[in-house]
């Protein structure tokens, strides 16, 4: 059995700055991942030049059950205060658009630059590590009581063979030691905060058992045993971890194995599954920053159209974004189909406008009276490409020229251009998502340090949590800030 102060699993974006900042205050850290290297999505982030953060960071980017959770966060670790990082190590960069900051040569340099801070303090990485169980003697399973005795004995270090647990309360279901005030007396405390004395209760019952016991050494070899774990408790050596790498314990957990997307680079359900065990809530997660598809009807007039991109004002939900659409093979992608993509719930619509610059009810008035001659394609190509041009052209289904036009067809392909809508059959998943939206529930968490309100010594941070970005360098911000603010509290 290994100990370490922190223990942080996932060895990305948030874990490595959270790895690094653990370790620059004396933290002893390990930091575990199981893939093959560290920080994976960095490197593939922004076609490899990562789109590292934003010059504009606001609560206003990100979407999340509690709107206010990020903002303390995000104040206490700006993007200027990553952009100091990147500028101490060299790294030189440029803004592409919007605010959004790339790199001006390769997203490895991002990561060498977290390692190179994690190498300053004490970080031992283990990579190709799985972690097969997380036990804490503090925050029992419910109806599990041989759940953390069954690892105690199998330890090399830590025998705890008795058949009845001492230090897991049957009732309430996590709850944590702590001596109640002014007192000597080893107490616990359930959800609620009541002290439950259970520790002490049984602890004491089980020596007055023992008392009686006949059977001398067994009662010596489970007393020692019995004070083992609660030395271990009273150090505050709070969570234990089974591994194929061996078992380690630490004192404070953090949790940053990031959301769903992409799961063929190693994303899992992990951080979630590790939430409920402790009784966290988990929001409903959806694929976000993902294209839609379209229903094989749309998609057969639509594939033509494979890899054209226009500039579009995209809505739905009565949020807009104007960036460019990119018509795909599958439906439709490009930056602003992306970010409406994370406000929008099956069924809905969404609607663009392909011609924002222009009110095309009134040029089309305007040019039917100076070029009655008109076509209509020829018309329509002076706002999209040509390919796209005939494609609506087609939709508008009008023989003749601009003079033909009636009022009512103006009015119909103004509609068109201005607000295109449809509904997408569904998007390309979490395969094709950028991130997550939802995850951990933040009501849970502290929005200073990133520890559970429940489980103390207990974090979670980065995409794991139910804070999404826009698209556009926000994500990563939100990785190092939460990182940032749990390795000063670890
Ligand atoms: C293709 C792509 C491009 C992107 N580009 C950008 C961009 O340019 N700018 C931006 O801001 N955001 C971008 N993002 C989003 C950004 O990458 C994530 O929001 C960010 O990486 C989240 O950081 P994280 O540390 O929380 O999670 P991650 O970076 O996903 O790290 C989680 C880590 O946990 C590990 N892990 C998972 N499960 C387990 C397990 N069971 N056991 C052990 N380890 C585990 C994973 O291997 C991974 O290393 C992009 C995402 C994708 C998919």
């Amino acid at each position: 059995m290994h100990n370490f102060d922190v223990v942080i699993i996932g060895a990305g974006a948030a874990g490595l700055m959270c790895a690094a900042t653990a370790s620059g205050r004396g933290r002893k850290v390990l930091l575990i991942d199981h893939a093959k290297a560290v920080g994976e999505k960095i490197r593939i982030s922004g076609g490899g030049r990562c789109n590292f953060t934003n010059l504009n960071v606001s609560d206003k980017n990100f979407l999340s059950h509690n709107s206010h959770f990020c903002v303390s966060a995000l104040k206490r670790f700006t993007s200027q205060d990553f952009i100091s990082l990147i500028k101490k190590h060299q790294i030189d960069f440029h803004e592409k658009t919007l605010g959004q900051l790339f790199c001006n040569n390769s997203s490895k340099e991002i990561i060498e630059m977290l390692l190179r801070e994690c190498t300053e303090g004490q970080v031992e990485i283990k990579l190709e590590t799985k972690v097969n169980n997380i036990h804490s003697p503090n925050h029992c399973k419910p109806n599990s009581t041989n759940y953390h005795t069954d690892f105690l004995s199998s330890s090399p270090e830590l025998h705890f063979s008795s058949p009845e647990p001492h230090f897991c309360h049957p009732e309430p279901h996590f709850c944590h030691p702590e001596r109640s005030e002014g007192s000597e007396e080893f107490g616990l405390r359930n959800q609620n905060h009541e002290i439950l004395r259970c520790a002490q209760d049984d602890r004491s019952k089980a020596q007055e058992k023992r008392g009686r016991a006949k059977d001398d050494s067994k009662e010596k070899k489970g007393d020692n045993e019995e004070n083992q774990v609660y030395r271990d408790v009273t150090q505050n050596k709070n969570f234990y971890l089974e591994t194929n790498k061996g078992n380690f314990s630490c004192q404070s957990l953090v949790i940053a194995t990031g959301g769903l997307s992409i799961p063929k680079m190693g994303a899992t359900g992990f951080g979630y599954e590790i939430a409920r065990q402790f009784g966290i809530k988990v929001t409903q997660t959806y694929p976000a920053l993902v294209p839609f598809t379209f229903e094989e009807k749309l998609l057969e007039k639509t594939k033509l159209l494979s890899g054209i991109s226009v500039p579009a004002n995209v809505s739905c939900n009565n949020i807009s974004f104007r960036e460019a659409i990119l018509f795909t093979h599958r439906g439709i992608s490009g930056p602003s189909i992306l970010q409406i993509s994370s406000y929008w719930k099956h069924g809905e619509k969404i609607t663009v406008n392909l011609a924002p610059e222009t009110d095309i009810y009134s040029a089309l008035i305007e040019e039917k009276k100076l070029k009655p001659k008109q076509e209509i394609q020829t018309f329509l190509s002076q706002f999209l490409p040509k390919n796209l041009a005939d494609f609506f052209a087609k939709e508008i289904n009008h023989r003749g020229n601009l003079a033909d036009l009636s009022h009512q067809k103006i009015k119909e392909i103004a509609n068109l251009i201005n607000s295109w809508s449809f509904i997408p059959s569904g998007t390309e998943g979490y395969a094709k998502a950028e991130v997550t939206l939802g995850g951990v529930d933040v009501n849970e968490i502290s929005s200073k340090n990133f520890e559970s309100k429940k489980i103390p010594n207990l974090f979670f941070i980065g995409e794991v949590l139910d804070v999404t970005g826009w698209l556009g360098g926000y994500n990563f911000q939100w990785a190092w800030a939460s990182g940032k603010a749990a390795g000063e509290a670890v």
